[in-house]
Formats: structure tokens, sequence, C-alpha cells
């Protein structure tokens, strides 16, 4: 595993929980709104933190912390997250996996070995205008096995969408929520302008919060909980 990142504590990332999260390096999509550039790919602004030096903080919290968070950059590219994962949960900790859905068979494979608790995927653009966000190109049936492995998986979960006006209409929005319909928790995130990957993003805008609560109000019929943050 590489990490660039270890947030010690939070409250507020796993649902009723208090975690640490940790950041790995790497990711296979360049949205332009992404406001952690450093754990796209390795470069100088990345900070590596050692898979030694995080298991040793993660000892030291056990019985203190319920649970560890793990994103990115993009968990499941690497090929050693599920035997990390096995490590985290000898030592009794949930885990919470965020993802970008592009690999189903390691979510599954996480789910049929137990290895994950929560599972929360970014869901980007209604699926025929993924690649207008993720700017690499994808394949939509690995995005529509990951919602539907996410969706049936049993355990707590939740999809969400970073909001930009500029490349999601309303109605993009309300396709995404057909799209989720069935799913435990919907997030619609505000797009707020502070570091991102396109600098040209920095002058980019989400919608008003009148429209934002008119949106969650129609998905809100298709999902358990739906706000927005
Ligand atoms: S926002 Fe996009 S580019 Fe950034 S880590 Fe998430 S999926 Fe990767």
């Amino acid at each position: 595993m590489i990490f660039g990142g270890l947030q010690k504590f939070s409250l507020i990332d796993y649902p009723g929980k208090t975690c640490a999260i940790l950041f790995t390096v790497g990711c296979n999509f360049r949205c332009p709104y992404c406001h952690n550039p450093e754990l796209i790919s390795l470069n100088n602004d990345t900070v590596v933190i050692e898979e030694k030096g995080i298991l040793k903080f993660l000892e030291n919290r056990i019985g203190k912390l319920d649970a560890v968070s793990i994103t990115g950059g993009e968990p499941t590219l690497h090929k050693d997250l599920l035997s990390f994962m096995k490590k985290l949960k000898d030592m009794g900790f949930l885990i919470k996996l965020d993802s970008n859905g592009t690999r189903p068979l390691v979510l599954q494979k996480a789910l049929d070995e137990k290895l994950v608790d929560y599972l929360a995927m970014d869901v980007k653009a209604p699926l025929d205008k993924y690649e207008k966000v993720t700017i690499k190109p994808i394949n939509v049936e690995d995005i529509k096995k990951s919602i539907d492995i996410i969706k049936n998986s049993g355990i707590d979960h939740e999809f969400r969408t970073t909001v930009v006006r500029s490349l999601l209409s309303k109605d993009d929005i309300l396709k995404i929520g057909e799209t989720i319909a069935g799913a435990k928790r919907y997030y619609l995130q505000k797009f707020i302008a502070t570091k991102t990957n396109d600098p040209k993003y920095l002058k980019e805008t989400t919608y008003s919060d009148e429209e934002l609560e008119e949106l969650r109000t129609k998905i809100a019929k298709k999902v358990k909980i739906c706000k927005v943050r």
C-alpha cells in the first residue's frame, strides 16, 4: 500500500462511529474538481507514509477508535488492499472503504471475505456522461456492477455525488438518483472551490441551497436517506 495521508480522528466520516482516515495514493480518474490532486499520482506534493507507521499508529488506537476509513486516490487499485484490510480486522476495527467503483471484483471480494463494514462510492455522473467528469476512459459496466454490488451488499453504504453546476445539469442529477434507487444513503455534495486538480475549476460553483433542496426532495423518494452536505 502507498499512503499519502492520515487523519488521526474523525467523528463525521463513518456515520455513528469514531474513525481514523487513511488516504491511499493513485487514482485512475482525473476529475477536474478533485481536491486531493497530490493523491492522484505520486508527485512532489505527495507526502508518503509507510504502511508500517500506519499500523503502529493504529495498534495504539485499539479500543480507542471504532473504525478505520480507507479512501484515496482509489484504494482498490492497490493489489495488497485486502490483505491490509485483514490486518485491520485482526486488530478489531470496523472498516469503511471508499471507492470510485472501477474495481467491482475487489468490492465483491472484500464483502465475501467479510473485510468491510461500510461501503461508500462516488457516482460521478449519469452513466452516459461519466467520462465528462472522469476525463479518463471508463468501463461503464464496471460502474454499474459496483453500484449493484453495494446496493445489494446487505451492509451499511452510501453513494455520493460532487455537484459542480457546469458538469451536471439538474436532469443529470435526477438520472443519478434513478441509477442508485433503493440505496441506503445518498449525499449531494456541494462543490466548494478550495484546491482543485484543474486550476480552472477554482472558479466553478454549485447550485443554490434552494435548488439543491429541490433535487434532494425528489431523490429522497428513491432512497432511504438523502442529504445535502
Ligand atoms: S475526485 Fe476523482 S480524481 Fe480525485 S481521487 Fe476521487 S476519483 Fe480520483
